[in-house]
């Protein structure tokens, strides 16, 4: 299977002024590529193929007008094209049903002003890492590497991005074998919380954790400092980047609670079952924005794949089950509640439930594993539940508060 690892990089001001010129020789690759496509699709012309489109780039660069395609790394400038084929594909699939998750539109044309720039080098590239530890790109030369882990063999392809904050980090992708760990035996359904960030069918809650809520009420700050600057002056451009700053902050901080969160979940339990949100489904509700904060199908995918590579089972149940209106207790249909209905009583057998909670094991039972439903019940006593005190939290402390 692949994997994927992320290191800062560090390139002088040289290798920055190379590294744009990459960036921005991929994205013009990239851009008549599509754009040629639409012009064909437009005069009623069959498809561009991908060995077409290949053989014009070949051709473009004999052009002495566009000699500086050359001052770029082939590969880069193929992977280019391989992403836009890749981005048709998706695409196509997507609107055959034959892809799984969520929809995915027609590729759109890439821009200097998007939030990450990126370019990938494969094996054929050469590229290499040195001695001395660093990232030897051709054309490009040889950048610094923040090495936080060992690559655990060597990588088949390297991307090189630049994010929103001015940021470089190479992503390498490494083959490896799964690395199954022992048979455990607990099975655990787990629900989109509305007031945490997870909710488990053994009756724990998991909220985000203080270091990401700190994040973002800092990057909340940053944007109304931003919004009071006035349109072209220069505190508006230092505020601009202390936004973009502040947003990269959260989403590490928010990229490293779904690692520890994914990771601590796979190893604890055999069997994983989620709730498949298909979040753009939700994109018209006042849900959608708490649902992308909280970055639900980011860390769904960590699931999956940790499921993969560690040897458990993930399942995904359809939307369309009625998981929060279905008494884990007794079965029985209850109908549905308001959302601000935090517990309930089953009419039929008289249960008192967490609705969350009652939720997450009709996840995990609709997924088929045999999980109790004694963590959904609740006594009716406790309620309301105290903010913090509202369920158990999962190890390391510090993360779940
Ligand atoms: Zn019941």
């Amino acid at each position: 299977m692949q994997l994927r690892y992320n290191f800062r990089l560090y390139p002088t001001p040289g290798q920055r002024a190379a590294l744009a010129r990459a960036f921005g020789c991929a994205r013009v690759v990239f851009n008549e590529g599509l754009q040629a496509r639409l012009e064909a699709r437009a005069a009623g012309l069959p498809y561009i193929t991908d060995a077409e489109l290949s053989a014009r780039l070949t051709a473009a660069k004999a052009i002495p007008e566009r000699a500086w395609l050359g001052e770029v790394s082939a590969v880069v400038l193929q992977q280019a094209l391989a992403d836009l084929n890749a981005a048709y594909r998706n695409f196509f699939a997507s609107v055959k049903g034959a892809r799984k998750g969520p929809k995915v539109g027609p590729p759109r044309f890439r821009s200097r002003k998007d939030h990450r720039q990126a370019i990938r080098f494969t094996r054929n590239a050469r590229f290499s890492v040195t001695l001395g530890g660093k990232l030897r790109l051709p054309k490009i030369g040889d950048i610094p590497v923040r090495w936080s882990r060992r690559l655990p063999s060597a990588p088949s392809s390297v991307a090189v991005i630049m994010d929103s904050a001015g940021r470089y980090f190479a992503s390498f992708v490494v083959e490896t074998d799964p690395d199954v760990l022992p048979e455990a035996e607990p099975m655990i359904g787990i629900d989109l919380g509305l007031t945490h960030f997870v909710v488990l069918s053994d009756g724990r809650k998991v909220a985000s954790p203080r270091f990401l809520r700190r994040a973002e009420n800092k990057l909340k700050r940053r944007q109304r400092d931003l919004s009071r600057k006035q349109k072209g002056s220069r505190n508006r451009d230092k505020a601009r980047v202390k936004v973009a700053r502040a947003h990269a902050r959260v989403a590490d901080a928010r990229r490293e609670f779904h690692h520890q969160l994914s990771t601590a979940l796979i190893r604890e339990n055999q069997a994983v079952a989620v709730e498949d949100l298909a979040v753009t489904g939700l994109a018209r509700t006042h849900l959608a924005k708490s649902v992308h904060d909280a970055g639900w199908s980011a860390f769904v995918h960590m699931l999956e794949y940790k499921a993969r590579r560690y040897g458990r089972e993930f399942i995904r149940i359809g939307r369309f089950e009625p998981t929060s209106r279905v008494c884990s207790a007794c079965g029985a249909k209850d109908g549905p509640k308001p959302l601000y209905i935090r517990t309930w009583q089953c009419q039929s057998c008289g249960a008192w439930l967490d609705r969350d909670v009652n939720a997450a094991v009709n996840v995990a039972r609709a997924a088929g594993l045999a999980v109790s439903a004694c963590g959904a019940q609740v006594r009716p006593e406790v309620i309301p539940a105290q903010r913090g005190e509202a369920g158990t939290h999962l190890k390391p402390r510090r993360e779940a508060a």
